[in-house]
């Protein structure tokens, strides 16, 4: 009795499936008759199937179909063919097959979840894609000629073709065998990797990946930091080859790709959600409240708090007319001594956020920050693997140690902070990666401790042109201050007697929903006053430039980009449509506050944002002019200039020793002079 009635299961399946495809209606409508039609219609070889639907009409069909999906995935192409042999058989000498390809299966797997008894099920697998190979072709059916002039048609099911063991024809079992490449057939073929989110890694685990074999027109579906659902059989590879392996390596056959919409879904808000949410930013002092909610552990660094908050909500991004695109990603970096709760300042970000990775200088994978060509080890072909600022696109990055960043990503995270968007041309991949992410960057200062004698250019080991990309920096110095210092030690004794101080105003999983919500639904318009605001400022600022002949420029056109983001953001924490007079001033305070604290000319004591963009303040600049007429002049007079000479006449014209040191290096180094004598310099001529 059992035994007939799976007989009758699996003789039915043809018939069940095209009952489905006939008569499955809605709206009294036969959507996939209607679907059929407009695949011949768009010249198309694939069609999507809702697996609710099936589900709906026939649920065993819907088992089926997850247990035994090789089988009967070739049963729904079958019924497929049927129904278009009657809708419009010429088609059918168009194309080879037709595919179903089915969306919406009841379970998404996490990659970490996937065991051995899913292999040979049709699953559903999110995940982020992380690496992609170029697009290829691919031998699926080799025909292979014998000796004796037969030809035997071998399916390809591994990575490897395999030529006959035994000829059906004569026979044998050896004798040479030529494959024909003309009569065989192949597909297009590709291989991603994709890796669990981020977002949803357990924190300090390695992050898991699986290998995604693509066909037909799913290549290139899908580009490295593409969030996607992939649905697909679960294989092992290494089955099918003579030789035998214990360990086997799984695979996702993929039947169908669904690349998600950037961010949107991802943070569910209902209704109590919305209602919450906007009572919330009626209180006058929700802006504190949020600021005060970040990593409440951490005991003050306010404005850094502050700067983070604004960085979680960002500003608007613009397009202008003439297609050029302002982001709206807003950049901070610390720069700070060590044991100042900069990494868990990070860590904690990357944990509230509602898309952020927490990564180091140095990079976790090959692909570091931004992205790299890489070569897979074991099959030796090339990649395209996405870095820490592709994977966080729509998200946040945040950035320990960004000091120690690789040489590569120094060249292309320019481009990344800037222009969002990482273009990588190597070993045949040509690409462009979207990298729409804001940087949360800490870096140690050179020497150990931030010294507040020189520069932020000499403190940290990073070029100006990238330095010039935050929004804003912030510099913490760990300095004994008796009062401080105690009110910090019992703050950190409660933090770990795990007293209530620690529990945010609000709490992580409301602030995670209440930026999700305004990130999606509220973009601020820049008032009349606060924009009459902002460009006062700046206009001062670069006039007080001016007013001294020959003094530094105060502040570029990127430092006004940099306020007007910070205003929205301001308005946005409070969800105001407009940004109005509070907003504009609260960027100004932490405009000042930043240049103040970092570009202000260490000689002269006045803001100079060239500290920031050249690394070299304008007064320092006018001092090593001096010291390097005085080693022109000195070298003129006297064939080369004795240090102690150089020392003493720098001396009479009121420069320190350290500077002319410092200028004698820098000197050496750009190839401008060479030690002539023991001590003694002379200019390269
Ligand atoms: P950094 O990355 O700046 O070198 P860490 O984030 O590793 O420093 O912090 C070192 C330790 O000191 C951490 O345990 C941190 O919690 C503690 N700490 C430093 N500053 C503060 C502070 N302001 N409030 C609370 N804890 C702090
Ligand atoms: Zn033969
Ligand atoms: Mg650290």
């Amino acid at each position: 009795m059992s035994s007939e009635t799976i007989t009758a299961v699996v003789v039915d399946a043809l018939q069940e499936i095209e009952e489905f495809i006939k008569n499955y209606k809605v709206d009294g409508r036969p959507k996939y008759r209607e679907l059929v039609r407009r695949m011949i219609l768009e010249n198309r070889f694939d069609l999507e199937i809702d697996f609710n639907d099936i589900m709906s009409y026939n649920p065993k069909l819907a088992e089926l179909l997850i247990r035994n999906p090789e089988n009967t995935i070739k049963k729904f192409s079958k019924a497929l063919r049927n129904v278009i042999e009657y809708e419009a058989p010429e088609y059918l000498e168009k194309i080879y097959e037709v595919i179903p390809r089915f969306k919406n299966l009841p379970f998404v797997y996490k990659i970490r979840d996937i065991r051995s008894d899913l292999v040979n099920k049709l699953i559903a697998v999110e995940g982020i894609v992380v690496r992609a190979s170029p697009p290829k072709q691919k031998i699926v059916e080799a025909v292979y000629q014998h000796e004796c002039g037969n030809e035997v048609v071998v399916p390809v099911t591994g990575d490897v073709v395999e030529k006959p063991v035994l000829c059906p024809y004569c026979h044998r079992s050896s004798g040479n065998w030529k494959l024909l490449e003309e009569k065989s057939r192949f597909r297009d073929f590709q291989r991603l990797v994709i890796q669990e989110k981020p977002e949803e890694m357990p924190a300090g685990r390695m992050p898991r990946s699986i290998d995604v074999d693509v066909y037909d027109n799913l290549v290139d579906v899908a580009r490295p930091g593409d969030r996607v659902v992939v649905v697909g059989i679960l294989k092992l590879r290494g089955s099918g080859s003579r030789r035998v392996k214990s360990l086997y390596d799984s695979y996702i056959e993929v039947n169908n790709i669904i690349v998600s919409q950037r961010m949107l879904e991802e943070i569910e808000i209902t209704r109590e959600d919305e209602e919450k949410i906007r009572e919330l930013a009626k209180d006058p002092l929700i802006r504190r409240k949020i600021i005060a909610s970040i990593a409440p552990a951490i005991y003050g660094l306010w404005d850094i708090k502050e700067a983070i908050a604004l960085l979680l909500f960002g500003g608007v991004p613009k397009v202008l007319p003439d297609g050029t695109r302002i982001r709206g990603d807003i950049h901070v970096l610390m720069i700070g001594d060590p044991g100042t709760a900069k990494s868990q300042l990070l860590q904690y970000v990357s944990r509230i956020a509602p898309r952020a990775i927490y990564t180091t200088g140095k990079g976790a994978t090959a692909a570091g920050l931004t992205a790299a060509v890489v070569r897979d080890k074991q099959t030796g072909e090339y990649y395209l693997e996405a870095g820490a600022l592709v994977l966080a696109d729509g998200g946040i990055a945040c950035i320990d140690e960004i000091d120690k960043m690789r040489e590569e990503d120094r060249v292309a995270i320019h481009e990344a902070m800037e222009q969002q968007t990482i273009s990588i041309a190597k070993a045949g991949i040509v690409a462009r990666l979207n990298a729409r992410t804001s940087v949360l960057a800490a870096g140690n200062p050179r020497y150990g401790r931030y010294l507040i004698n020189r520069s932020i250019a000499e403190n940290v080991n990073l070029p100006p042109t990238i330095l010039s990309r935050f929004d804003l920096i912030f510099v913490i110095r760990d300095v004994p201050n008796i009062e401080r210092d105690s009110r910090l030690a019992r703050h950190i004794a409660q933090v770990h007697a795990a007293e209530d101080i620690t529990k945010p105003l609000i709490d992580a999983d409301m602030v995670r929903k209440y930026i999700a919500y305004a990130r999606k639904y509220v973009r601020p318009v820049l008032s009349e006053e606060a924009k009459k605001m902002l460009e006062e400022f700046f206009v001062e600022m670069r006039k007080k430039s001016l007013e001294v002949p020959d003094s530094p420029i105060a502040i570029t056109a990127r430092q006004f980009e940099a306020l007007i983001r910070l205003a929205e953001a301001h308005a946005k924490m409070a969800l105001k449509p407009i940004v109005g007079e509070e907003d504009a001033a609260e960027a100004i305070r932490l405009m000042k506050s930043m240049l103040e604290s970092v570009g202000i000319d260490v000689e002269s004591g006045e803001i100079d944002i060239d500290v920031i963009m050249t690394g070299k303040p304008k007064s320092q600049r006018d001092k090593m002019l001096i010291i390097e007429n005085i080693i022109r002049t000195l070298a003129k007079e006297e064939g080369c200039a004795k240090i102690k000479t150089i020392i003493a006449k720098a001396k009479e014209q009121d420069i320190e020793d350290r500077l002319v040191e410092e200028v004698l290096t820098r000197m050496r180094r750009e190839g401008l002079i060479y030690e002539a004598r023991d001590g003694c310099y002379a200019p390269v001529m």
